[in-house]
Order: structure tokens, then C-alpha cells, then sequence
């Protein structure tokens, strides 16, 4: 976070924007990412806090000015959400928002109560957290009410800001914070998507830049816009996902993180893979595509400081990144063609042949799993875990013989997740286990 050397005693309020990225751990966008249109693995987040200064009634009461007096959006395409309440946990309903927002002139109907898992926020499993109050922005309007489409996975219906009230602190039990905070969160892309009037961030000017990159570079059909359950898979949401993931892979790069084997390093490493496979089987992409489309990336994104500079170390790592993954795509696309031909009518792709392209030839399992979707085949995923578990004994009793006990199933349990290894015992093993 940009806040991190702000000194708190000196600035009890302050506003940023946070560079995220959700493609992995407990925010894992990255399936979403090209099947809808707002959800992207790298984006940015505008934020402002208040460290025991402000709390509900001027969050709120600020969120509501920006959107409605200096963004201009009608009121009647808002619609905000608040915490109601969780008997289990024996917490009460926060009525106190609730009524805050009556008061600004929200109508109750697009007031709308929801549980814990939208509406109440938590940074990890101790630590501060509290109840949020969320606002939706309806794109279609017209004087209809659309509550019951509010975090409903919708992309008529599009959350925009997530205003979270820090009042409690998890140590074990819940207890109330002596001081109160705010910490707020809003989607640049989705936000900008809201102004300039469009339904698909992939609309806005943070994209069309990118996505006529990819056609000059691909010289295939031009971008059509979101087509529904028909594109995944097709050129469309190749465009989306490519122009996504290169944005990722400049700002990662640019801060540090190359593709690799294990944490954040091999989260990038799929990235990464997933972009070249759609630039060349998807869009019939001369190789360099992804390099090519740098400059682009670094002159639309908005944070200060992105990629500045980085650029040719940036291509460098795409352009190297790309030709090691190539021939092994190609392969693995034969193997896939050869073995979906020789398969008996509504059965599951083969288990080893899966394990094979994870473990010879580096296939990510989400792009595996994706490339037999594309094909209307599934993958025997519990055979595939007892590959994984299999072989994780084999590793075992490598360690064993030197007296050392490994967590098999947790093991088997990362690798079927492509869960990214940090260094304790079994995620350090399937470390070792991704460098071969
Ligand atoms: P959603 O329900 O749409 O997945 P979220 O509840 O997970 O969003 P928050 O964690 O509340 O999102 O993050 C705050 C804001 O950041 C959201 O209101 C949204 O504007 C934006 N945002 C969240 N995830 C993404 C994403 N993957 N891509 C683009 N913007 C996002
Ligand atoms: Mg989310
Ligand atoms: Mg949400
Ligand atoms: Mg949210």
C-alpha cells in the first residue's frame, strides 16, 4: 500500500490508490477474469481512511456527495447495502448505517440488508475488521427497481465501493476497538466504467487503447464486445483476457516479481501463461504479441509511477517468458487434440494425461481445465489429486530417508490446488516439487 510510511499520529485521514492484484490466496479473481467484464486480476483501488478520525456518518456522507453532487450519477441508480446482523456470532444489525443513509435521501428501497459473508469485513483471522456498507450501480436503469439484482453476480448490477468500518478486533473473540477507522475501497476501472457511460469496463478508454493493440498485433477479427456464455473460450474473451493479464504482468514487473516457481512469483508464472496461450491459439498471434503491447499498457494505466522506466526490462521478461512456454504449448495442444479424439463419448479427460502436461510441460491445472471446458470435456479431478498424492509419497519417502516427515495430503491438497508455496514444511515441498 502507498501508506505504508505514513506516519499515523500526522495524518489521521488520508486517500490513495492501492495497485491490486486478485489472482490467487483468499482474493482469487483470476477464473472470473474474460468471462465477465468488471472483474480483472490487476486493477485500481481508490481508497480513503480515517485512523480514529471520522467515522460512519462522514464516510458515508462524503461517498454519497462524490458519486451524486460531483460525479452527477442520477440517485437512482445507487443502491447501498449494510450488515444485517449475525445471530451465531451475536452480532446485532448495523441499523446505525442504515439509518445514515435514510437520512442522505437513499429511499429505503434501495437500503438493503445482507449477511457476514458480503457485509462484514475481516483482514485476516485476528486483526481489526467490522461491519462495511457496499454501493451498486445499476447500468440499465429506466425507473425500475433492481435490489433483488444486487450481489447477485450481475453484470447489470456492478459494485462499485465498499466503504468498511473498522470497530472490532478479532483475538479469538470480538472485541470493540477503543478507537474507530475507516478504510475505503473503490474500482477505478468500474467507476470510470460508470462515467463515461459504458457497460463494460473493457469499453472505457483504460482498455480500447490495449484491446487495438492486440488487433493491429493480431490482424484477426476486431473485439465485439461481451457476447455472453457463448464467448468463453472465443476471441472476445481472449482480447479481454489478454489485455487484463499484460496490465498485470507490467505492473508485477515493473515492481519487482518475474514469473517464477513458488508465492506471488509463480501466481504471475500462470498469468503469464494463460496470456501467451490465448495470444497464439486463440487470436493466432505471431509470437511477441504480449511484449508488443508494453508502451500501450504504460501509457494508460493511471498510477503514478507505473512501469516508469521498466519498459524494456518488462518486454524482456515477456519475450523470454513467451518463447520458453511456446513449444510446449504446441505440444500439449497436440496431446490434448490426440487424446480427446481417442476417447470414448461422455467420459472424463484421462488423469495421467492431465498429470503429463501439468508436470512434463508446465501447463497451469486452471488452463488445462479451461482448454477441455473449451471443448465441452471435464477433467477427472479426484484421479488427478491421487496422482498428485501418489507422487507426493514418492517425495515422502525421499524425505524419510533422510528422517525428515512430510504432510502428503497437504501436499497433494496445494498441488491440485495450485496453491502458490511459501516456506513452511508441505508448501515448501511442493516447491521443490515445481522446480522439478
Ligand atoms: P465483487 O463482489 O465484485 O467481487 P468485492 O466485494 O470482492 O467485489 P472489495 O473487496 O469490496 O470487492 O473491493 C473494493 C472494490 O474494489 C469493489 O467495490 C470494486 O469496485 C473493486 N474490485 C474488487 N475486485 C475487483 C476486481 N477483481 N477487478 C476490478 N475491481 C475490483
Ligand atoms: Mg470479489
Ligand atoms: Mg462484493
Ligand atoms: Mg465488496
Amino acid at each position: 500500500s502507498n501508506s505504508g510510511r505514513l506516519s499515523l499520529a500526522q495524518h489521521r485521514r488520508v486517500v490513495n490508490s492501492q495497485k491490486c492484484v486478485r489472482a490467487g490466496g483468499k482474493h482469487n479473481d483470476l477464473e472470473d477474469v474474460g468471462r465477465d467484464t468488471y472483474h480483472h486480476t490487476f486493477f485500481e483501488m481508490l481508497g480513503n481512511w480515517s485512523f480514529g478520525d471520522y467515522f460512519k456518518e462522514e464516510a458515508c456522507s462524503m461517498a454519497w456527495e462524490l458519486l451524486t453532487e460531483v460525479y452527477e450519477i442520477p440517485r437512482d441508480r445507487l443502491y447501498v447495502t449494510y450488515f444485517g446482523g449475525d445471530s451465531s456470532l451475536g452480532l446485532s444489525a448495523d441499523e446505525e448505517c442504515r439509518d445514515i443513509w435514510l437520512r442522505l435521501g437513499v429511499p429505503a428501497s434501495h437500503v438493503l440488508p445482507f449477511p457476514l459473508k458480503d457485509n462484514f469485513w475481516e483482514m485476516g483471522d485476528t486483526g481489526p475488521c467490522g461491519p462495511c456498507t457496499e454501493i451498486h450501480y445499476d447500468h440499465v436503469g429506466g425507473g425500475r427497481n433492481a435490489a433483488a439484482l444486487v450481489n447477485q453476480g450481475s453484470p447489470d448490477v456492478v459494485e462499485i465501493w465498499n466503504l468498511v468500518f473498522m470497530q472490532y478486533s478479532v483475538e479469538g473473540n470480538l472485541l470493540p476497538l477503543p478507537q474507530h477507522h475507516v478504510d475505503t475501497g473503490m474500482g477505478l476501472e468500474r467507476l470510470v466504467t460508470v462515467l463515461q457511460n459504458k457497460r463494460s469496463n473493457y469499453d472505457t478508454d483504460l482498455f480500447t487503447p490495449i484491446l487495438d493493440a492486440i488487433h493491429k498485433g493480431c490482424r484477426g477479427p476486431k473485439y465485439q464486445g461481451l457476447v455472453g456464455d457463448a464467448d468463453v473460450g472465443r476471441v472476445n474473451m481472449a482480447y479481454r483476457v489478454v489485455a487484463d493479464h499484460v496490465r498485470t504482468l507490467c505492473v508485477c514487473i515493473t515492481d519487482g516479481i518475474y514469473p517464477g516457481f513458488s508465492g506471488a512469483e509463480l501466481v504471475l508464472r500462470r498469468i503469464l501463461r494463460r496470456a501467451v496461450r490465448f495470444c497464439s491459439e486463440v487470436l493466432h498471434a505471431p509470437p511477441g504479441l504480449l511484449a508488443s503491447l508494453v508502451p500501450t499498457v504504460v501509457e494508460v494505466l493511471v498510477s503514478e509511477n507505473c512501469c516508469l522506466g521498466g519498459k524494456k526490462s518488462i518486454t524482456r521478461v515477456l519475450v523470454n517468458n513467451e518463447a520458453a512456454f511456446l513449444s510446449s504449448l504446441d505440444r500439449g495442444r497436440r496431446i490434448i487434440e490426440r487424446t480427446v479424439q481417442q476417447m470414448e463419448p461422455s467420459t472424463n479427460f484421462p488423469a495421467e494425461v492431465a498429470w503429463s502436461l501439468y508436470g512434463n510441460l508446465g501447463f497451469p491445472l486452471d488452463l488445462i481445465d479451461l482448454m477441455l471446458e473449451e471443448k465441452g470435456i471435464s477433467l477427472d479431478l479426484a484421479a488427478f489429486n491421487k496422482l498428485a498424492l501418489e507422487d507426493a509419497k514418492v517425495r515422502g519417502r525421499f524425505l524419510e530417508d533422510a528422517d525428515i516427515h512430510l504432510d502428503v495430503h497437504s501436499l497433494a491438497q496445494l498441488r491440485s490446488n495450485n496453491v502458490p508455496a511459501t516456506d513452511d514444511s508441505p508448501k515448501y515441498a511442493y516447491t521443490l516439487g515445481q522446480h522439478g
